[in-house]
């Protein structure tokens, strides 16, 4: 590099200090610093957002109104206009290139007055406008001034120091990446700054990528990447550019997938090297000790799925599965089934759930199909009183007690097992991932088991779950008809009430769902007391009652009984009711403002009816005026049943952060990669980690690695 040398203290490569770069001061390095970027590593592995064409150079007389152009002249004259809507200026210039003359103006920009004297060469970037009066003009374009040396047309003054390997104008005429501002730095200043990290590369920079992996995918090698993601070379394709697919750009997002992958993998395998301290057998007693509990015969997809864990039970290493199937599908007795074999092999059960109302579900629900067992459940929960409690834990301290079904109150240091065997699960997108590593050392290598109804796209489960086995549940229980899903202005209720009354003439039951009105539990309280009157007006001849999140949760139960139980026709309720609640005479869900529920909680909720052979109904009712996007989510929900699907759409339009919720989710922070629009590029990554790791080369890849990374991958324990 001909350009000035770094000092020594500022490293080179990728572990330059940005702090030493030409042009970062005290204040740009603590503002980078603070978005994260220390390093040229850090800032090289940052996208641009966009990249844009200025390349194509037009002449004032071929300047289109709505047409994005470069354009070159000198600057005729300036002026600063004030506008009759007070604190508005206008700084307008007309400029002058050998075709003729042409006008530029900025809002709200008067510093620019001090900026610009006439005579100067400019280059300006943006879409012409056409105003009437006034004409053809360029509103608030990019602008650089040109130096003495860019007669040729092609080179800019900032770029006036640059080596031989300069990429031409950094701001001007070529295709350039715009990226998002960091603090006070501009995408102007941040290219030159990426520029300038790019330079001190060395020829020679460490390539983490193989080179038959790179030869059998043809990737460009890290170097040649890295440059030409940020300053694509002449004539790259807009487009692919814009769908960050050319070769360099689907190469360094491989590229992190691939490493990330191959972290996974390696722990993963660490795994299936650890011993279980107890062994768990399937014998002929054992099976007919689970058909005696069975209360009908299990789906196709529940008996593959229940083979498998059963297979992983027997295996030597702890199991670490994801049981997949969208709501309805029958997760629970699965969870039973494997519970038993456990239980049979004389090791205890835990069996958590994000809820109170659901881990009661759990132990009314299991309990009677222990009953003639050899075998004691208990619940556990944050509700219970002292003394239950006490004894609860010394019996499950004492290995009197077999199956614990709770809440998170299973995770607390005061809850300690004989011999726990088996930690299940259900709902995990609803606990962190702390709080599954603390069930899992509640006892010596269990098997765990972690089961969930919000279908995970492939794409996201490879990433989200990576070290999760993943089994789907496909079908579901027979009879099942999708449930009829309508979405209905408010102005329609009360043909939606007609329904409901219909049902419940019937013997049916309905659930009125509610968004939560208010934080403020005054609000709460009377939102769901203006509900219930309502409906109790509209349904005389009915038990309404209410379920909403400020009541006790002994309360909250006792309602939840008599609407399992029959008792009440009509479930006003909050969405307490969400998650995994199963009373199956219940037909009809109307949910009130659907608009304000996301497409995951909607098929949740439409979940909760449908439940028992028969026809069910969801009528989505949302306020006007209803948005473009909110319409498309409601009509998504109405136009599949099917959980996957509607995953996918999901996260196309929430994101996997909002989908998985955040950090919680164990999502790794991955700087390049977008598990949306890189899901081609996931699959490749998974399929060539493997091959490194069956080719016995992953240790040696990953040993190489920077230490960073491990943590930025969340992936503690490898390596
Ligand atoms: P989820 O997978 O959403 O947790 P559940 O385990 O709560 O679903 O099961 C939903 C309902 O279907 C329950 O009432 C359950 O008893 C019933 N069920 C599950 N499997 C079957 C089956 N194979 N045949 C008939 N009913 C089933
Ligand atoms: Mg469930």
């Amino acid at each position: 590099m001909v350009s000035d040398q770094p000092p020594a203290s500022a490293g080179s490569g990728l572990r330059a200090e940005l702090r030493f770069l030409k042009g970062v001061g005290p204040r740009r390095a603590a503002e980078l610093e603070r978005a994260g970027m220390r390093t040229s590593d850090d800032l090289l592995h940052r996208f641009p957002l966009r990249y844009e064409d200025r390349s194509r150079l037009v002449r004032s007389s071929d300047l289109r109104a709505g047409e994005a152009a470069a354009i070159r002249g000198s600057v005729v004259s300036t002026g600063l206009r004030q506008t009759r809507r007070r604190g508005f200026s206008l700084f307008e210039m007309l400029l002058r290139d050998d075709a003729g003359t042409f006008r530029a103006v900025w809002m709200n920009q008067p510093y620019l007055k001090t900026a610009f004297s006439p005579g100067q060469r400019l280059q300006l970037y943006g879409t012409p406008e056409w105003r009437d009066p006034g004409g053809l003009r360029l509103s608030n374009p990019q602008y650089e001034l040109l130096g003495d040396d860019d007669g040729d047309g092609d080179r800019a003054a900032e770029a006036g120091t640059a080596d031989r390997d300069d990429p031409g104008s950094l701001h001007g005429a070529r295709v350039v990446p715009v990226y998002e501002r960091i603090g006070t730095l501009t995408a102007k200043q941040l290219r030159a700054l990426v520029y300038r990290a790019l330079e001190r590369l060395p020829a020679d920079l460490d390539d983490p990528l193989p080179a038959d992996l790179r030869a059998r995918r043809r990737l460009p090698g890290r170097r040649l990447a890295l440059r030409e993601a940020h300053f694509p070379p002449p004539g790259a394709p807009l487009p692919l550019l814009n769908r960050f697919r050319t070769p360099a750009q689907a190469r360094l997002i491989l590229e992190e997938l691939f490493l990330f992958r191959l972290g996974l993998e390696v722990r993963g395998q660490a795994r299936t090297r650890e011993r279980k301290p107890h062994a768990v057998r399937v014998d002929d007693r054992i099976r007919r000790s689970a058909l005696e509990v069975l209360p009908f015969r299990l789906t196709p997809g529940q008996k593959a799925g229940l083979r498998t864990i059963v297979g992983d039970l027997c295996r030597p290493h702890p199991m670490n599965r994801l049981l997949q199937g969208d709501v309805g599908c029958g997760k629970t007795i699965v969870a039973l089934l494997a519970a038993l074999v456990a239980l049979e092999n004389g090791l205890q059960v835990a069996f958590m759930a994000p809820t109170e109302l659901l881990a009661e579900q759990h132990f009314l629900t299991l309990r009677p199909l222990l009953a003639r067992s050899r075998f004691r459940v208990v619940s556990l929960t944050g509700s219970q009183g002292a003394k239950a409690r006490r004894e609860t834990l010394s019996a499950l301290a004492a290995g009197d007690a077999h199956l614990a079904v709770g809440t998170h109150a299973l995770v607390q240091p005061s809850v300690a097992f004989r011999a726990l065997g088996l930690a299940i699960i259900d709902e995990q997108h609803r606990f962190g991932v702390r709080q599954r590593a603390t069930l899992r050392e509640k006892g010596r290598r269990p098997d765990v088991l972690v089961m969930t109804a919000t279908p995970i796209p492939r794409s996201l489960a490879l990433t989200a779950y990576g070290d999760l086995d993943v089994s789907v549940i496909r079908d579901r229980p027979p009879g099942r008809t999708p449930v009829d899903t309508r979405i209905e202005p408010e102005s329609r209720r009360e043909a939606v009430h007609a329904l409901v009354e219909r049902e419940l003439r019937a013997g049916k039951q309905a659930y009125v769902v509610y968004p939560l009105v208010d934080e403020s539990e005054k609000v709460d309280l009377k939102a769901a007391a203006v509900m219930v009157d309502a409906l109790s007006r509209r349904f005389p001849a009915h038990a309404v009652d209410v379920l909403h999140g400020r009541m006790r949760p002994d309360e909250r139960e006792a309602v939840m009984a008599r609407f399992a139980r029959g008792d009440v026709h009509v479930l006003a309720a909050t969405t307490v009711v969400e998650v995994g609640v199963d009373v199956p005479g219940a037909t009809v869900m109307v949910v009130e403002h659907a608009e304000r529920f996301g497409l995951a909680q909607l098929h949740q909720l439409r979940g909760r009816v449908g439940r028992a052979p028969g026809r069910a109904w969801c009528r989505l009712l949302y306020r006007e005026p209803l948005s473009d996007a909110g319409r498309a989510r409601l009509e998504a929900v109405a136009g599949t049943s099917d959980g996957f699907e509607l995953a996918e759409r999901d996260l196309e339009l929430r994101g996997p952060g909002e989908v998985l919720g955040t950090r919680q989710s164990g999502l790794p922070a991955l700087r390049l990669a977008n598990l949306v629009r890189d899901r081609d590029l996931m699959e490749i990554a998974r399929d060539e980690a493997e091959r490194a790791l069956r080719e016995g080369v992953a240790a040696d890849l990953l040993g190489r690695l920077d230490a960073g990374w491990v943590e930025r991958f969340g992936l503690a324990g490898v390596g």
